[in-house]
């Protein structure tokens, strides 16, 4: 027997990858269409079978995707830029790369994050001229694919009205174009889509609607009403699931939500939504399935059970027992695949954890239980993991505790403000105007990664190690002293990931083999798990930058990534609030700041490269975490003498909106990324806001392997002039060099030099 039992979406990539080396070969000309077509096959039916024996019921298709579900949605709805050339037929590999990723004559279309999520997606390009037509049939495939394996599945759609609000105007439409309107255009599609889903059989679908979880206008809420008034008709005779997640739901959203015609089923993410659980409480329509998401799709900590178990036992009550489903917060796509690959964790921790696969046997088993048939033995083995997971001394470090408690309700903050501090640090640097900098990483060799792959696998010893990181960082050094670069960094060889780094010299810390997530198109990434107190046993980087501030008379920057960024990019505890974590890594960087200063390094850089992408989906939450981001950014670094200089980097324009949690981080000096998007960033500071601190706007793109001129630096830093005081502005390129090629990044470095000197002799 099933039991109710839904998955909202699983990862694509495969235990091991399997999609991400199949598209790679297959853009790589290694391999044919027909090569990547079986691997994607095989994981789609061992996905769906391994779903089915694990006794789930609404088993989700449609969620494979090659490289992103709201492109696939733009492909069904053949809304492909006419840039592309598509020639107007079924859309093949062909135009869905093209648009995904570029082609020889034409870029990609733009990439954003997912929510509040590490996923990006392509964000549509739509306008007033787009020919909408059904133009991919993969939601209706991949439905008979997995009916053909004799599984009945529920197939996945991105809802309509979120795709539209996820989507922006093209280039050459209004900004203000009311995407909405679109809506009346890309419903016959959906209607097709669906009298196709029904003619092949299908029972269900699900219609994914998380923008529900954002601060909506009265109008975009009434979108949603007329957009499924508009399906009922062609949904009829299916049942139908609107899926929202990532957040709680507002009162007026969850009731436009629960009284859409046609739907029969609502499901919410009730592990970040604990308000959306109180309007549950305060009335569910009569008649209506409940999708209750209570196992965490976006973590990897195994589910408490008996707690879950008692929350959907109180919504029997209210929506009575065949109605209620138990289900997953959100997509399992923004969790790890299957513990079962991971032999680097020990016994103990990985009782504490459940990855995808380990996540639909939660939801199987807490549906069971539900329909009164426990699984006692599993039920007990959760609840002794649970337990030692609370009691473990190595959870629980009690001075660690103590420090960060001690921390709350005091204010952090340097004795001096930052004009003095920059007098006090320029006598002691004397920086020429317009200091050059870049901003830590400079390009990594294949060499390199082998030496580090070498050390870590003992087959080199340490002390070859040590020659060759130095041996790279004199390289490096030596390179920028030739540059004329006014404040150096070492070139960061020894690291592979710049929060991987400190969280495997940290306490509190795990690293999982195979706990990979996707992050776009065949990119992954493996987050630290940080399952404990942190705290630092010794010092992280004083050896490697005072050895190459040895090197040279020049400030050489220290560099450390800022508590918030390690946090916003591990999978995070979820036995205490995130902020006290926070605050825990704060402390542990404090130190390291503190060693660093000691041993005689007087820049020192504390990237916050992740602090934006972690403010909350609502903006009524949005404070409080500014409020704890930026203050665990000051505590790092409150106790330095006046001498010593702050810098701080972050890897976005895009911070109009936070500009006085940036201000208030009161770091002496600030680089940004800035090269795409010009206009923008300047534009606050045009408006009037006063940055008193250092400013390095990066002066050109490293994404990119185009070679920027003297000239059009020049011009650059020529247009910061106009909104910037001269004496706060820095040069320096967007972002760290690491994915470049020392053939870019030399005469790039070069050209930026000649620039800075080239204005400075108008002063
Ligand atoms: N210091 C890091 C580097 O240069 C910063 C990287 C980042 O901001 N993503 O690589
Ligand atoms: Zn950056």
């Amino acid at each position: 027997m099933t039991s109710h039992s839904h998955i909202v979406g699983y990862p694509r990539m495969g235990p091991k990858r399997e999609l991400k080396f199949a598209l790679e070969s297959f853009w790589d000309g290694k391999s044919s269409a027909e090569d990547l077509q079986k691997v994607a096959t095989d994981l789609r039916s061992s996905i769906w079978k391994q779903m089915t024996e694990a006794g789930i019921k609404y088993i989700p298709s449609n969620t494979f995707s090659y490289y992103d579900q709201v492109l696939d949605t733009t492909a069904m709805l053949g809304a492909v830029p006419a840039r592309y050339g598509w020639n107007g037929n079924e859309i093949g590999f062909d135009t869905y790369f093209s648009m995904a990723r570029g082609n020889a004559s034409v870029p990609a279309m733009e990439m954003t994050k997912w929510f509040d999520t590490n996923y990006h997606f392509i964000v549509p390009e739509l306008g007033p001229d787009v020919q909408f037509s059904y133009a991919s049939h993969k939601a209706v495939d991949e439905y008979k694919e997995a009916k053909a394996l004799g599984i009945d599945t529920v197939p996945v759609l991105v809802g309509p009205v979120s795709y539209l609000l996820l989507s922006k105007p093209a280039k050459g439409v209004d900004k203000s174009f009311p995407l909405l309107s679109l809506l009346a255009k890309i419903l016959p599609i959906y209607k097709e889509v669906v009298s196709e889903l029904k003619a092949a059989g299908a029972t269900w679908i699900q219609f994914d609607e998380p923008t529900l979880v954002k601060d909506l206008e009265p109008q975009q809420l009434h979108a949603f009403t007329g957009a499924y008034a508009e399906l009922e008709s062609s949904l009829s005779g299916l049942n139908v699931l609107v899926e929202t997640y990532f957040a709680d739901v507002t009162a007026e959203a969850f009731k436009t939500l629960t009284s859409l015609k046609g739907v029969s089923g609502f499901g919410f993410d009730l592990v970040r939504g604990s308000k959306t659980l109180e309007l549950i409480k305060g009335g569910f329509p009569s008649g209506k399935y409940l999708f209750a998401g209570v196992v965490d799709g976006r973590n990897i900590w195994a589910n408490d059970l008996a707690s879950s178990l008692s929350t959907l036992q109180t919504l029997e009550g209210i929506v009575g027992k065949d109605k209620l489903v138990v289900s997953t917060s959100s997509s399992l796509l923004h969790t790890a695949v299957d513990l079962v690959n991971e032999t680097k964790l020990d016994n103990e921790i990985k009782s504490w954890l459940a990855f995808a696969a380990q996540k639909i046997v939660e939801v199987n088993a807490l549906a069971k239980a539900l329909a009164g048939q426990k699984d006692e033995a599993f039920f007990s083995a959760n609840a002794e993991a649970q337990a030692s997971r609370k009691s473990s001394p190595r959870v629980t470090n009690e001075a660690v505790q103590k420090a960060a408690a001690a921390l709350k309700g005091s204010d952090h903050r340097r004795a001096t403000n930052v004009s003095a501090r920059l007098d006090a640090q320029q006598k002691y640097l004397n920086l020429p105007i317009l200091p050059t900098t870049t901003i830590g990483s400079f390009p990594q060799t294949m060499d390199l990664r082998r030496v580090r792959r070498e050390y870590k696998a003992k087959k080199i010893s340490e002390e070859d190690y040590v020659k060759a990181i130095k041996a790279e960082i004199e390289k490096v050094v030596k390179l920028q002293e030739e540059l004329d670069i006014d404040v150096l960094v070492h070139g960061e060889p020894e690291r592979n990931d710049m929060v991987e780094y400190f969280g495997e010299q940290l306490s509190g810390f795990a690293f999982s083999a195979n706990g990979w997530v996707q992050s776009y198109g065949s990119r992954c990434v493996k987050p630290p798990i940080i399952y404990g107190d942190v705290s630092r046993p010794k010092a992280m980087t004083v050896f490697w930058s005072s050895m190459a501030q040895s090197m040279t008379k020049r400030p050489m920057k220290g560099m450390l990534t800022g508590p918030v960024t390690i946090l916003n990019w591990s999978f995070v505890r979820n036995d205490q609030p995130r902020h006290e974590t926070c605050y825990q890594i704060a402390l542990a960087i404090k130190d390291e700041v503190e060693d660093l200063e000691k041993a005689g390094v007087t820049v020192i850089q504390i990237d916050e490269a992740a602090l934006r992408e972690g403010l909350p989906l609502r903006k009524s939450e949005g404070a409080f975490y500014l409020d704890w981001a930026v203050h665990s950014f000051r505590i790092t670094n409150c106790g330095v003498k006046d001498t010593t200089q702050i810098h701080t980097h972050m890897c976005y324009s895009n911070f109009n909106d936070i500009i006085h949690s940036i201000i208030d981080m009161d770091a002496d000096v600030i680089t940004i990324e800035n090269s795409r998007s010009d206009e923008k960033l300047l534009s606050v500071f045009r408006e009037g806001v006063k940055y008193g601190a250092g400013i390095g706007p990066g002066v050109y793109d490293i994404h990119s392997p185009r070679i920027p001129s003297t000239d059009e630096i020049a011009d650059r830093i020529n247009k910061m002039l106009q909104v910037l005081e001269s004496n706060i502005l820095w040069v320096n390129p967007d972002c760290g060099l690491k994915t470049r090629k020392y053939a870019e990044v030399n005469p790039a470095l070069s050209n930026m030099v000649a620039a800075a000197k080239l204005l400075r002799t108008q002063f």
